[in-house]
């Protein structure tokens, strides 16, 4: 069967769904693959290394759609590209089924089968290899600690330099699932004082094994709700929470938040007054800008200023560092590859026993199977 992987049209991403060396790995387990030109050039992939590769280049969307019979993309398609899709082809890609009703549609009127990344069983340790949704939180994570060192005026380790004294930056991490794990890693080796809160206490002893300080909220009440997720939290809760935060706030130089509850709106965990408190000069990366943020003034995909803190809402921190995650995001589809080929043959099977492979599974030939019915095992 043929491989097909299409430049990414949505605004702005410069993510694409495989790389060079992933394509020798697909070619060896029997496929064929073809690369939209100058798909990878965003990443800084190529068209020659994809040859180099072993992959065919074609020109233009309507080609490599027409030609593939299983595409690999990152982000979900639109209706135009669903118009291209081969009847009874098979797609590896970003869904995300409850948000997107309409795109289920259209899909499985193709009459086609539906792998979607987001909906990986993630408590399968068999699925982690394929944890698309965990590398990207990642590289989201780094990326926000990078983006607060570029809009900060400061250093963040502590020098002692001949001309005085440099103190430490302050970093404060609200949330500390992936994302915020990655940013207390990240803003550590950079040599700041790391804080950080989250709802479920489990997580305490992630932040201090990567260098940071995990700050309680002085009201008893645990955060986890089903599979490891957060819940929202009690009315009583929340106010002991922002009393920590504001305290936070007027002493950190740098606040990143990824704080997110599935399916709800992010919890507003940074008002106006806190920012209005903190030091001019201070950053605010904001990761939960899609669910609404967690800051009250975060402009979701801008970056603004306001009361002298600049806040940073980006909606699209993995694109920013598109060889990494497209490196990432391409390893994770080929184990799932792996998993689909297990003949190594060059032929997907798409094994509706097998519970990893069911969760991913949103449409099989036509028909809607999403949402997966609960792990057996889990
Ligand atoms: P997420 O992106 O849904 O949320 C980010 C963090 O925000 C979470 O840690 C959450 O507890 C926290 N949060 C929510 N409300 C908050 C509030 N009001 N104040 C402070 N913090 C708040 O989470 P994620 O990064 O996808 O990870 C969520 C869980 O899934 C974790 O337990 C993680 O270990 C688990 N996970 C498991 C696997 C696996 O089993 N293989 C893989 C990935 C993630």
């Amino acid at each position: 069967q043929r491989i097909g992987v299409p430049r990414e049209i949505f605004p702005g991403e410069k993510r694409i769904a495989t790389v060079p060396d992933v394509v020798e790995k697909l070619i060896k387990l029997g496929f064929t693959v073809t690369v939209e030109s100058t798909a990878g050039e965003a990443a800084n992939f190529s068209d020659d290394a994809y040859r180099a590769a072993g992959a065919d280049i074609v020109e233009g969307a309507a080609a490599l759609w027409a030609q593939s019979d299983i595409v690999l993309k990152v982000r979900p398609p639109s209706a135009e590209e669903v118009a291209l899709m081969r009847e009874g082809g098979t797609l590896i890609s970003f869904i995300w089924p409850a948000q997107n009703p309409d795109l289920m549609q259209q899909l499985a009127a193709k009459n086609v089968t539906v792998l979607a990344i987001d909906c990986l069983p993630r408590t399968l340790s068999r699925a982690q290899k394929m944890d698309a949704l965990t590398s990207m939180a990642g590289v989201s994570g780094y990326r926000a600690v990078v983006e607060a060192a570029n809009a900060f005026g400061r250093y963040f380790n502590g020098q002692i330099t001949a001309a005085g004294k440099v103190p430490p930056a302050k970093v404060f991490i609200a949330g500390a699932g992936v994302a915020g794990l990655a940013a207390i890693g990240t803003a550590a080796s950079l040599g700041a004082i790391v804080r950080a809160n989250d709802t479920r206490a489990e997580v305490a002893d992630q932040v201090k094994s990567l260098g940071g300080e995990f700050v309680k909220v002085d009201y008893e009440e645990e955060g986890s709700g089903g599979g490891g997720y957060a819940k929202v939290m009690s009315e009583g809760f929340q106010a002991a929470q922002r009393k920590m935060y504001a305290e936070q706030a007027k002493d950190a130089d740098i606040i990143i938040t990824t704080a997110l509850i599935p399916g709800k709106p992010a919890p507003k965990l940074i008002t106006a007054e806190m920012v209005q408190s903190m030091k001019p000069g201070s950053v605010i990366v904001d990761m939960a800008g899609e669910q609404g943020g967690n800051c009250e003034l975060t402009v979701p995909g801008e970056a603004v200023v306001r009361h002298g803190v600049t806040i940073i809402g980006y909606t699209d921190l993995a694109s920013r560092l598109a060889k990494q995650s497209s490196t990432l995001y391409a390893t994770n589809l080929l184990r799932l590859t792996e998993e689909l080929c297990k003949a190594k043959d060059g032929h997907v099977v798409v094994n509706m026993e097998d519970d990893a492979i069911r969760g991913l599974t949103v449409i099989k030939d036509g028909a809607i199977t999403w949402p997966a019915p609960p792990l057996k095992t889990a």
